[in-house]
């Protein structure tokens, strides 16, 4: 994408370093730490965003789909990758071939991993799915697995992992978690007493890693606080982190609104007296959500200006009456970093009822990301 518009999400590459890093020291020496960049890195940029987490210490990437982990191989990288997902059974040949770590819970996956690795008398490592509690993809006990790993074998595959995924941990209260981890831990012992040691057992996402250190095991699985995010606000006290991602854009243009002047589609906001109104060249086309019409705000120098009117498709209003010298080329932050008196992703999710993966993530394609 072109930077013709002054409209760009900005990427501390310091931070997301940093982030990188305070896992490295949260975790102990023997634990990895799989960076997840599934979805475009939350939205932070797939490649360079995965590059940095390995220069800053990741032992291994996370995926959700066979495209993102093509796509890292393709730049280059050649490091351990793991998709967490379905891998469909067309695919499976060119994963072998580029050395992709495939998620089995089924028998139609593990087959075609046994026929590509046989056919190419290749070496491939699987991670066998556990549902401890989820109830998404996974097998749920001990004896499906072994049943599973007893009717599909071959010299060539290697059990190199098995994992299981929380869905309750960013909650305060950990009884679900410990529930699940225990069902797992089960799960896990029934599989190795008869299958033999397996070298990679995982469990923790974001919230697991920061809130329940005695499941970290060989292997952390972190995404979300990578890019600055806490799953929760009680989890600030434990490690620190900083938010990685800012949208900013510059007014195209700015003039006065009267009273009996109606601002954007549907006439949703008129002005009281007459207002500075900056028009921005950002919209919901670019993933600026617009449930944020005449709700959300911009910051200019630690001051906050208010949307105001329907958020449109490529542009926004915003009432820059009360910013101090407010002009073409004064930058507006949607979000960004709160030390710097910007309004955090927290913040806005909390006001959209949804989390900061969401909001991260749906920022578009037609919005270049800026390293910074
Ligand atoms: C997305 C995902 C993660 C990372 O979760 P965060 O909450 O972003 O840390 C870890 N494991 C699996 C299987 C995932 O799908």
């Amino acid at each position: 994408m072109t930077d013709y518009r002054p409209t760009w999400a900005e990427v501390s590459l310091e931070a997301l370093s940093n982030n990188v890093k305070a896992f490295k020291d949260y975790i102990n020496d023997e634990c990895q730490l799989m960076g997840v960049v599934k979805a475009d890195a939350y939205g932070h940029g797939l490649v360079p965003c995965a590059e940095l987490m390995v220069r800053a210490g990741a032992n291994r990437l996370g995926v959700a789909i066979m495209e993102e982990a093509m796509e890292l191989r393709k730049a280059g990288m050649d490091v351990p990758i793991l998709i967490f997902g379905y891998t469909p059974k067309e695919a499976v040949h060119e994963a072998v071939d580029h050395d992709l770590t495939l998620t089995v819970f089924s028998e139609e996956i593990m087959e075609e991993v046994i026929r590509a690795a046989e056919e190419k008398q290749k070496e491939v490592k699987i991670h066998i799915k556990v549902d401890s509690g989820m109830h998404r993809i996974g097998l749920k006990r001990g004896e499906d697995i072994l049943q599973l790993l007893e009717k599909n074998s071959s010299s060539y595959v290697h059990v190199e992992g098995v994992f299981t995924h929380f869905s309750d941990a960013d909650n305060e209260d950990p009884a679900y978690t410990e529930q699940q981890f225990h069902h797992f831990l089960s799960v896990v012992e029934e599989v190795e007493n008869i299958h033999g040691e397996i070298p990679i057992v995982h469990c923790c996402n974001s919230a697991a890693t920061i809130a329940f250190p005695h499941m970290h095991m060989d292997m952390v699985r972190v995404g979300i606080s990578l890019y600055g995010l806490y799953p929760g606000e009680h989890m600030k006290k434990w490690i620190s982190l900083h938010q990685v991602m800012s949208l900013k854009t510059k007014p195209v243009m700015i003039k006065t609104v009267y009273p009996g002047e109606p601002i954007s589609y549907g006439r949703s906001y008129e002005p009281k007296q007459p207002i500075e109104v900056a028009t921005v060249p950002i919209g919901y086309g670019d993933g600026l959500p617009r449930a944020l019409s005449n709700q959300g705000h911009v910051v200019r120098n630690g001051q906050r200006a208010p949307i105001v009117g329907k958020v449109c498709m490529d542009q926004t209003m915003i009432d820059v009456s009360s910013v101090v010298k407010s002009s073409r080329d004064a930058v507006y932050t949607f979000f960004g970093d709160p030390e710097e008196g910007h309004i955090p992703l927290q913040e806005v999710a909390d006001q959209l009822h949804t989390i900061h993966y969401e909001i991260t993530c749906q920022i578009g394609p037609r919005v270049p990301r800026k390293y910074v």
